[in-house]
């Protein structure tokens, strides 16, 4: 789905073997049998539109060609990824909320192409004057680079491509090698900046005054070079997110002391930076299954939260393994409070992981006392639901940002309703998954990681304050623009959505609503394992939505190109009916035929409720089968041991249909 939105004009950068290479468009997948589809109809076969298989992109079908992708969801035997790891040194100036930062990069080619050079991300242009933006943003300045260079040779900023030099269009940026970068080397890149951090009120980032930064899109950020599609050069317009590679971070921050730090990766170098009562706190946390409350609004300031020392800088340094990003904030009112989660096994030694949780927050931020509370119950659901968390800490941080997520670390604000809190750290907590363990493309595919996130976020809800249904709301919001001109379909650019609501719907609510309604069909225990294997199969890998489509149907043992589709790629709409019922004595019972009508165009199980005279109730399940390939018109027929008194579909509420008057027999 690359070229959607507005591409950089960069592809001359990139000595690329596949650029030319890609095949004609295949044709339309055979779907695989349908074994249960013989089910008799009582009418002919009628019109419906909108219901074909998954459309494979020809880059796809290429790469399954090449043996990086495969049609059953796994990654292909000659999948490979490109690594990048960073060391980054930066100073940030309060007073002014200037930031400098000097970056090595480590670029490793383990595709199997040449490269002429490398694509980066200065998301920080995004606030630049006059930059393409599909929503207000503050005005900075954007990103200026003091100095550039690779392999150690000087780089220079020129309109023409040529060895040793670099473009910048807006957010997205060509750099040229001094030579090209052959499969398997090692290209170093170096890169010094400063920018000014926008206020709060930006997308994910910003400043209080000088009492808070949430700094993140901070450094220039190699783009991803993959198997399908090459060169991500698909500029930041501030809705859509990012597609980032993994690699390791060595980032040191200097600020004045008295500002407490909290960061994707492990603090290094906590007996220079903390206060002598602070590590011995933090240090007891780490093994304490009770809250430490490692900040106290006593200790603010150097001396007693952070290390006083001559110069009145201090330089607080970060590692981790294995992730995509870098986030940090920094406070002088942080109260920070800790715990240890017991977390299954990750490292595959079968012994349970201690991580640590942490949760910076100011004093007003009242809800917040809970926050490492709420924070250990979202990990530990999500680490023994979908995939071990791999990583050695997780942070929440209070600030101006609603709810943002990065490896590690998240940025959730003040909310004052318990529950809101709960559950916005518990949404920015599923995405260490999706997207942060599970590497898919947010801007392309926003549902991939938001939607699927819905889901899993709404089952970590449901656990924690019991007897509630999280999709209720959700499944309101959807209705309200289902099959209107509100609606888009769920397979586009998360910057080409229009209205807010629009990419609310499509990348939120209805991939949540969706991935529910497919355990009508499957059984939810069986889009739990879906999600499991998808996790599994990716873990820090980029998969592509038909990686996730094939994986389930796999996990399924059919082919369900019926369900994706008209969900996925068009916005139809469900609307099953009862026609009528008749009934006829039989025993001291009665045999009833329910008249089934399906008149959307989303073919899904009808769940059938029929309550009878001797206060019974029959559930039945009528299969999805029985609409397709193109019927609308079905009759179930049950014996029951009484009469029937009513007959109604789906009462549970698991499926959004649009029009629930004509699920109820007899008609209110
Ligand atoms: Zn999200």
């Amino acid at each position: 789905m690359r070229g959607s939105g507005r591409v950089a004009p960069l592809a001359s950068l990139v000595v690329l073997t596949v650029a030319c290479a890609r095949g004609p468009s295949p044709a339309a997948p055979t779907p695989s049998a349908r074994a249960d589809t013989a089910r008799p109809a009582t009418a002919p076969a009628e019109a419906r539109y909108g219901l074909r298989p998954v459309p494979v992109p020809p880059a796809f079908e290429q790469a399954v060609r090449k043996g990086t992708r495969t049609r059953t969801g796994e990654p292909g035997a000659r999948y490979w990824q490109q690594r990048v790891n960073y060391a980054i040194d930066a100073e940030l100036d309060p007073k002014t909320a200037r930031l400098s930062g000097e970056e090595r990069i480590t670029y490793v080619n383990n595709s199997p192409d040449t490269l002429s050079g490398v694509v980066l991300h200065l998301y920080q242009n995004l606030f630049k004057a006059g930059a393409p933006r599909v929503e207000p943003t503050p005005v900075t300045g954007g990103m200026t680079l003091e100095r550039v260079s690779v392999n150690g040779k000087p780089a220079r900023e020129s309109a023409r491509p040529a060895p040793l030099t670099y473009r910048i269009d807006t957010t997205v940026m060509g750099l040229s090698f001094d030579r090209p970068l052959p499969p398997g080397d090692t290209a170093r890149l170096e890169i010094a900046w400063h920018f000014t951090v926008p206020p709060a009120g930006a997308p994910r980032m910003g400043h209080v005054g000088r009492e808070l930064f949430e700094i993140a899109q901070w450094y220039p950020q190699v783009a991803v070079y993959d198997d399908v599609n090459d060169w991500d050069t698909h500029p930041y317009l501030s809705r859509g997110e990012f597609y980032l590679e993994y690699g390791d971070f060595d980032v040191s921050l200097t600020l004045p002391e008295g500002y407490i730090v909290g960061a994707t990766g492990t603090l290094q170098n906590p007996d220079e930076v903390l206060s002598d009562n602070v590590r011995r706190r933090l240090l007891a946390a780490a093994s304490a299954d009770t809250v430490v409350h490692v900040v106290r609004q006593g200790d603010f300031g150097a001396g007693t939260a952070t290390q006083q020392v001559p110069g009145g800088q201090l330089t607080w340094r970060f590692r981790a393994r294995n992730v995509r990003d870098f986030a940090w904030t920094a406070s002088s009112r942080y109260l920070w409070d800790a715990t240890r989660a017991t977390l299954p096994d990750a490292d595959g030694d079968g012994q349970p992981e201690h991580v640590l949780v942490q949760a910076f927050y100011r004093p007003e931020a009242r809800t917040w006392r809970e926050a490492v509370r709420y924070a250990k119950h979202a990990l530990t659901f999500h680490a023994e639901h979908w995939h071990p968390y791999v990583y050695p800490q997780m942070t929440v941080a209070e600030g101006p940002e609603g709810g943002m997520e990065y490896p590690m670390i998240v940025f959730v604000s003040a909310y004052t309703d318990p529950k809101e809190l709960y559950t916005v750290l518990n949404h920015e907590i599923g995405h260490e998954w999706f997207p942060m363990m599970v590497g898919s493309n947010e801007h392309d595919f926003a549902w991939q990681d938001e939607g699927v996130n819905t889901y899993i976020e709404n089952l970590a809800t449901q656990d924690f304050f019991k007897d509630t249904d999280e999709f209720e709301d959700e499944m309101a919001e959807y209705l309200q623009v289902a099959g209107t001109d509100q609606e888009v379909e769920m397979m586009r650019d998360a910057d080409l959505y229009g209205p807010y609501i629009s990419y609310g719907v499509a990348s939120y609510f209805k991939p949540g609503i969706a991935l529910r309604a497919l355990g009508t069909i499957i059984g939810p225990e069986q889009v739990q394992r879906g999600l499991r294997e998808y996790a599994k199969r990716w873990f820090l890998k980029h998969p592509t939505p038909l990686d996730f489509f094939n994986t389930f149907n796999q996990v399924a043992g059919q082919d369900l190109w019926w369900f994706w589709y008209p969900w996925w790629y068009t916005t139809q709409t469900l609307d099953q009916a009862i026609a009528g019922v008749e009934t006829t004595p039989e025993g001291a019972g009665q045999r009833v035929e329910v008249r089934l009508e399906d008149r959307g165009g989303l073919p899904m199980p009808v769940l059938l409720r029929l309550r009878l005279a001797n206060g019974q109730t029959r559930d039945v399940k009528v299969p999805a089968s029985v609409w397709l390939p193109a019927t609308r018109h079905y009759t179930e027929t049950v014996s029951v041991p009484a009469a029937v008194q009513k007959v109604e579909i789906d009462p549970m509420g698991l499926l959004p249909d649009v029009d629930r008057e004509n699920n109820v027999w007899p008609r209110r």
